[in-house]
């Protein structure tokens, strides 16, 4: 009823990568409802979060004023309840803070300065904070969430593709005939793109759901596949095998678009179904029937999630999965294609726009003279390191080796969200400096020097970046709390500060910069997306609406043609032995998103799932002597946790799930730090662990 708000303001949902476009139904200053409008990705349709997750940006914890750390405060990392901050920190004026802030930061300079973005920052936020730190303090030691999600992904797409984004929007699912979603859950993780996979089995679509854990996509699956925890390569490279063996490949393709395929098919020789079966689980018949099916569909795509990128051998996962849609010719056409579902709704933009140690925006490499001239000129600074940066992970341990002793972390939660929590943590104390800006007093904020109040999503204007390539407005429906500024404003005076003579005036400047040196965002412009609120890149003229499907007729790597990359089996690092028999897996469920700090502050989604718990098979919680609703103790060689019980088929009975949203019981504790070699993503899918009734 349009009675119950006096405004309506067209915005993105700002959880998952599928990245719905909603109205946001404001009345007295206040988000009061939300619905699904007609977005390319969603059509009108949303998920419990999007539709009820978003009473947080009014709930009182909010930060409302900068904050600076009291000389007599407790020790830092304690937690800081929000009802009695007083004890640890001090009200200060924005210019006080910035001016704290800045000191603290050029006091240490240069590679003692790390920065931490965020995939829940606009496009423009995050190329401010990129080029703060390269222009600032000369390096490129600067990462975000994507180091804990598809950094594997990318670095697979990128060497074999040439394009670390997706080669075909997830909606394309309605011109195949056949799909593989191999370690994702869409129906939890990415709920709206997870309609689009039903009305496709509807339709006769053939779904081939590949998972260690169950999920509902079983349902509408032709084909289950739960393999073994860890195995992905063997059984990949076993399907593989099959088409080889029975020339069921793409012959004129291979030839057409491809390199290394003669050392693709030998290495593929010793990886016979039979041989492949005891490894992964799945009989060798099942292997040769999803090979058959899978080279024998007119159109078919490949969707994947953490499930495949989260090992030490995550890169090699991913080469296995492009070299399939390789050899079957499935890429560039309708209904084809390669699809890692990203998991923040702005991960992919936060990367395009450069955050990351290695790319300037656009993945363009920090080795490159000419790239990096190209950048300094437009920026009107010095040169910087010609050096990759540190990632997420490395930039803890140069906090425990003494080398990076300042950090400003915008949005992003390490103190949750890193492997090996208590490592980060211990890093994120010993810092001389940590300058942190968000809209909470995160994990991470309890061991801040100064707290800068940010504004949440529905506070502030600018572009962020789906799954799909598909570049969307997000526009401010309401004020930020008491003195919370929008985050695009406060880096701006934090680089004045800083001596670098920012002048924008607008999220709208920022994006007009990024597009003098990203040929990614060619013929989009502020205006275009002001009036159309989504255009999709690559997009070939002022009036295209962009490119669903790229790579039609060759790929951005030398020749034009992509690679083939042989993948060989790594065992995980972490393996069950008898101390520790169990397999530990950790993921997300339906109603959290990530470390909670937003939807465990939503009254509907904290009402669903308001304690935290973990997934044990019924035969394991009889082993245990333990009854669903009671607790276990999750022991790995890195840290202990007590969490509630919950029985769940879906697993099998030599594993636990666990989400990883709940501080009280935070899975990170337990997880390994170890990492792929390539990507150099943490092996969050796989712990070895110790469960015990409490
Ligand atoms: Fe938001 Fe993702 Fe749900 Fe869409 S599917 S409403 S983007 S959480």
């Amino acid at each position: 009823d349009s009675a119950d708000f006096d405004r309506e303001v067209e915005s993105i949902c700002p959880f998952c990568g599928v990245g719905c476009q909603i109205s946001l139904k404001v009345k007295d200053d206040k988000v009061k409802y939300v619905e699904g409008i007609n977005g390319p990705a969603n059509e009108g349709r949303l998920c419990v979060k999007g539709r009820f997750g978003f009473d947080y940006i009014h709930h009182d914890h909010r930060l409302t004023k900068p904050l600076i750390r009291r000389d007599d405060a407790p020790a830092k990392g304690l937690n800081v309840d929000p009802a009695n901050w007083q004890e640890f920190f001090r009200e200060a004026t924005w210019d006080e803070a910035l001016d704290f802030a800045a000191k603290g930061l050029k006091n240490i300079g240069g590679t003692g300065v790390a920065g931490f973005g965020s995939a829940k920052c606009t496009n423009e936020e995050a190329y401010l904070f990129q080029k703060m730190i390269r222009q600032g303090f000369g390096h490129n030691n600067v990462d975000h969430c994507t180091r804990l999600c598809h950094a594997s992904s990318v670095a697979a797409l990128m060497e074999n593709v040439g394009s670390g984004a997706v080669t075909a929007t997830f909606n394309e699912i309605e011109n195949a005939d056949v799909a593989i979603a191999i370690g994702c859950n869409p129906i939890e993780n990415h709920p709206v793109a997870a309609t689009y996979f039903k009305q496709f089995t509807k339709r006769g679509g053939k779904l081939i759901v590949m998972d260690p854990r169950g999920q509902a996509l079983k349902r509408f699956s032709s084909h289950m596949l739960q393999f073994r925890p860890g195995t992905d390569v063997s059984m990949l490279n076993a399907i593989m095998h099959v088409i080889v063996e029975e020339e069921l490949y793409d012959k004129q393709y291979i030839e057409a678009y491809t390199e290394n395929w003669e050392a693709e098919k030998e290495h593929l020789k010793d990886f016979t179904p039979e041989k492949m079966a005891e490894v992964c689980g799945i009989d060798a018949e099942t292997l040769r029937d999803v090979a058959r099916t899978f080279a024998g569909a007119n159109a078919a795509m490949i969707f994947w999630g953490m499930g495949v990128s989260q090992h030490i051998h995550g890169t090699d996962n991913s080469r296995c999965l492009i070299s399939l849609a390789l050899m079957t010719g499935q890429v560039g056409r309708a209904g084809a294609g390669l699809h890692p579902l990203r998991g923040q709704n702005n991960v992919q933009g936060a990367s395009d726009a450069g955050l990351v140690p290695m790319f300037l925006p656009d993945y363009q490499s920090v080795m490159n003279d000419g790239v990096r001239s190209a950048f300094t000129d437009v920026w009107k600074s010095e040169d910087f390191s010609n050096q990759k940066g540190l990632t997420v992970t490395e930039i803890m341990d140069a906090v425990h080796d003494g080398d990076i002793k300042g950090m400003y972390v915008l949005g992003e939660n390490p103190a949750m969200s890193d492997p090996d929590v208590e490592h980060a943590r211990d890093a994120l104390a010993k810092l001389e400096h940590l300058v942190v800006q968000d809209i909470f007093i995160t994990e991470t904020a309890n061991y801040a020097d100064v707290i800068l109040p940010a504004s949440a999503f529905a506070e502030k204007s600018g572009t962020v970046t789906n799954t799909n390539r598909q570049v969307q407005m997000g526009r401010a429906a309401v004020s930020p709390p008491g003195e919370a500024r929008e985050d695009w404003w406060i880096e701006v005076e934090l680089a004045k500060r800083l001596g670098l003579g920012w002048e924008y005036t607008s999220p709208a400047d920022v994006f007009a910069e990024m597009k003098l040196n990203m040929r990614s965002l060619d013929n989009i412009t502020w205006d275009r997306l002001e009036d159309e609120n989504a255009v999709t890149y690559p997009s070939l003229s002022p009036t295209d609406p962009g490119q669903a499907i790229v790579f039609a007729d060759g790929f951005p790597r030398p020749d034009g043609r992509a690679r083939f990359t042989p993948a060989s089996i790594i065992a995980p690092d972490d393996v069950p032995d008898a101390e520790y028999p169990m397999i530990l897996t950790t993921g997300r469920q339906l109603e959290h998103w990530h470390t909670g700090s937003m939807t465990r502050r939503s009254t509907v989604l904290d009402g669903l799932e308001p304690e935290a718990n973990c997934s044990l098979h019924p035969s394991t919680l009889r082993k245990l002597g333990v009854v669903a609703g009671e607790a276990v103790r999750l022991t790995t060689k890195r840290g202990s946790i007590e969490i509630m019980a919950r029985e769940d088929r879906a697993v099998s009975p030599d594993m636990v799930f666990l989400p990883f949203a709940y501080v009280e019981a935070a899975a990170n504790i337990l997880t390994n730090p170890a990492v792929d070699p390539y990507g150099k993503i943490p092996e969050f899918k796989f712990s070895a662990v110790k469960v015990e009734a409490v």
